[in-house]
């Protein structure tokens, strides 16, 4: 059975709260599971972990929801780390499923929100960085472009975004994000932010300086604000079984570059983190992940580079032996306490 999308979820929460998540329904799961022999693999992709929402993320979840969720999958599944994947011990008779927690980019919140349940249930997990952005005050495009509009001190008109060259099509939605009624404006950032994402990291960083100067935007995060993890916060977490996986440097879109600056994304990340926590880096995630942000030759260049494991976006879970380890495929984790499988 697969996981619902979040409507189902916000459904259940209300109608059958009890039922699913304890008692009865897991029973039938665990009857369906006597009729198949394959064990699986399930990955689960959280971002961030935290009390706040944010505009771009639907999938914050929140630390008490998380919690219910670690101690749920400590029952039910045997938790695996997989930069540390021995296929031949999981494939043995052992009667459950497998499932891996991994955490997308680096936010500072897995540190001050995730890691303290994952250490309190002793429970592994994989953060794959975005090393531009470890230990620095920087923000991932979308979170810079949520930023700007949410904390422009100027109003800009049509004209003073054509001024400043940004591209008639995002100034457009820039000028309904100020001029539309506060309820809509998440759906014309997210129209926004799809724009952005075809754009190469140098178009979209000149797009998004240009609209940061048309907005008299000067103000970015201070220290106490950091968004990303320090490599500090990574070490500590690295002592007490968090392991951290590869994720480029700048986190852009792989199949828009060529060849050797996507081998430069995929080796340096590896070495930094390598060099930052002393542990060897066997495990990968494509940015953004789905079929249309990668390709062969990025597979290719991520096994040459050492991965043993890269992740995609694309939703399912893998049977052990896995057929393709370099493309696994992964299932986002609701921001309710509610699972399934
Ligand atoms: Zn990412």
């Amino acid at each position: 059975m697969d996981l619902r999308n979040i409507n189902n979820y916000i459904l259940m929460k209300k109608i059958v709260k009890p039922i699913f998540f304890y008692g009865g329904f897991n029973r039938v799961k665990g009857a369906l599971r006597w009729n198949r022999t394959e064990r699986r693999l399930y990955i689960l992709m959280y971002h961030r972990v935290d009390h706040r929402s944010y505009p771009l993320f639907e999938d914050v979840v929140h630390p008490k929801d998380f919690e219910r969720q670690v101690r749920f999958l400590k029952k039910k599944f045997r938790i695996v780390d997989i930069s540390r994947l021995d296929q031949s011990e999981y494939f043995q008779a052992n009667n459950k499923d497998c499932i891996a927690l991994t955490f997308d980019d680096g936010y500072r919140d897995v540190y001050s929100q995730a890691f303290p349940i994952l250490k309190k249930y002793n429970v592994p997990a994989t953060v794959f960085l975005a090393t531009g952005y470890i230990n620095t005050l920087r923000l991932l495009w979308y979170d810079r472009l949520s930023w700007i509009l949410y904390k422009t001190i100027s109003i800009p008109d049509i004209k003073k975004l054509a001024k400043y060259e940004i591209h008639p099509k995002i100034a457009h939605d820039v000028c309904s994000f100020f001029s539309e009624k506060p309820s809509n404006s998440l759906n014309i950032l997210r129209r926004i932010a799809a724009q952005l994402k075809k754009f190469k990291t140098k178009e979209q960083n000149f797009i998004l300086e240009s609209l940061a100067n048309a907005c008299n935007i000067e103000e970015w995060p201070g220290s106490n604000e950091r968004t990303m993890l320090s490599w500090e916060e990574v070490s500590q977490m690295a002592m007490h079984g968090v392991s951290f996986g590869g994720h480029t440097v700048s986190h852009p879109n792989l199949n828009t570059m060529e060849h050797t600056d996507i081998r430069n994304e995929i080796i340096t990340s590896k070495l930094e983190i390598e060099a930052q926590t002393q542990k060897p880096v066997t495990v990968f995630a494509y940015p953004y992940g789905g079929k249309e942000y990668y390709n062969e030759n990025v597979v290719r260049l991520v096994k040459e580079a050492g991965y043993k494991y890269a992740c995609t976006t694309n939703v399912g879970f893998e049977t052990f032996p896995i057929k393709r380890p370099l493309t696994m495929k992964r299932k986002g984790a609701p921001n309710s306490p509610y699972l399934f499988f």
